[in-house]
């Protein structure tokens, strides 16, 4: 069977259901469906303080149906080809969906498979990860029972592209600070990365560097997990000389290797890399003029996070209307994304940057220095903005600051 939509999205999560919502508010005729196997939808933001034991997994857990908007079609089903020569897709069920305009957001694919023994451990063995919904409340299990008799905490980066780089090392912060609080300063915190450094923008890794040594957490970079042994406790790394070394484990917080969906990469959407190949600025395909992605699955180059894609929906949407009416692609995103970092419990810092790594604070302050106000933003502001208006289709802003010295 066939449908015909004039705008049909692709992934039902944060960007997704931005962009559906963001055109109903802006013009209720269109018809939109959205594309979308999951019944659920997390905010996937809070995992950390769900691995941090502070909120409950069903805190940020809704019905996908509950955050659909109203003038959308759910088609409940995969996309497994693209055809965009004859404007159409094809789904997993057998039906073909046409469209006029094509909005892809269909996130990242954690590799799970590519460390020898994650998937047979993960959940067991002390073996946990922000990175899966359902492995969170683990986190904090693994974090609460630890020991200093058990092994080390030992928290993993694998090699960029990840969704929100910041996250394996805001965990690492909160462990840390836990087991001070406990009196169990007696457990080594270790944290291994495959990055040449703690954070992409050399500002803000200065700042974490100092945050890491604070808590006296063994740090290493340019190293990568690559085999779990979870009889022994056991972890396998290897370093940028190709060096193997082990380090015996309490509990290990995994981050695995990221790429683009499958069905993406072997689409002729992808770029050589198998991310989706769009503008950097307009957001639109650099093939099919008819086509935009934003989200994770894009291979823009900002940080991926939920932050860009509340900054991107609005300029999706500005030059799919403005394709629509025959004007010019006006709108430009300018890379920005932002990772609130909790250095502990009760403070965070607040990166933000955009294109070119340069800083870009939304509020008044040095963003250098970890607040209390930013931990309750964290806790309550930004879920707020998440569920009651970005989902919702509100694009009230404010705006970055671009002239930002850094200090
Ligand atoms: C632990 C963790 C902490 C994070 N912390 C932060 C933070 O503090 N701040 C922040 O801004 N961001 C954070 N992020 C990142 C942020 O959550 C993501 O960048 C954001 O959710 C990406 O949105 P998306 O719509 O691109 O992808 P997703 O929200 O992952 O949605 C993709 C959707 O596509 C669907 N899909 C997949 N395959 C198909 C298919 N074949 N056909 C149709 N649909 C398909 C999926 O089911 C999914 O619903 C965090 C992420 C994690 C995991």
């Amino acid at each position: 069977m066939s449908k015909a939509f004039e705008v049909v999205i692709v992934g039902g999560g944060a960007a997704g259901i931005t962009i559906a919502a963001i055109l109903n508010r802006r013009n209720r005729q269109i018809r939109v469906a959205i594309v979308e196997p999951s019944d659920v939808h997390y905010y996937q933001p809070a995992l950390t303080l769900v691995g941090a034991g502070v909120q409950s997994l069903s805190h940020n857990t809704r019905l996908e149906v509950q955050v659909i908007p109203k003038n959308a079609t759910w088609i409940k089903d995969k996309v497994v080809s693209f055809e965009p020569e004859d404007n159409q897709l094809q789904l997993a069920g057998g039906d073909s969906v046409q469209y006029d305009y094509l909005v892809v957001c269909a996130g990242l694919q954690c590799d799970w498979d590519k460390i020898e023994g994650l998937v047979d451990n993960l959940g067991k063995n002390g073996v946990t990860s922000n990175y899966s919904p359902e492995h969170a409340p683990y986190t904090w299990e693994c974090i609460r029972d630890l020991r200093a008799d058990d092994g080390p905490a030992v928290f993993t980066q694998s090699a960029m592209p990840i969704k929100c780089p910041g996250v394996p090392q805001k965990i690492a912060y909160l462990a840390a600070h836990y087991f001070q609080k406990k009196r169990r300063r007696d457990i080594p915190v270790i944290f291994r990365t495959a990055t040449p450094s703690i954070f992409g923008v050399p500002y803000f890794a200065k700042v974490l560097m100092k945050v890491i040594k604070g808590w006296g957490i063994d740090f290493t970079p340019q190293t990568s997990l690559i085999k779990i042994d979870g009889k022994k406790r056991m972890a396998t790394f290897v370093d940028g000389e190709g060096q193997t070394s082990e380090v015996e484990y309490g509990m290990l917080h995994v981050v695995p290797p990221q790429s683009a969906p499958d069905f993406i990469q072997s689409s002729p959407l992808a770029d050589e890399n198998g991310w989706m190949d769009v503008d950097k600025n307009t957001l639109q395909s650099t093939r099919y003029d008819n086509v935009f992605g934003l989200g994770d699955v894009t291979n823009s180059p900002n940080s991926k996070t939920a932050a860009a894609i509340r900054k991107q929906a609005p300029v999706v949407i500005d030059n799919l209307l403005a394709l629509k009416a025959n004007a010019d692609l006006s709108s430009d995103y300018d890379g920005y994304s932002s990772c609130p970092l909790t250095t502990s419990y009760g403070k965070m810092v607040l990166a933000e940057f955009r294109y070119g790594g340069q800083v870009t604070p939304t509020f008044p302050l040095s963003p250098k220095v970890p607040r209390r106000s930013y931990w309750y933003l964290k806790l309550w502001g930004l879920s707020i903005l998440y569920w009651d208006f970005m989902l919702k289709g509100y694009e009230w802003d404010k705006a970055h600051d671009v002239d930002f010295v850094e200090d």
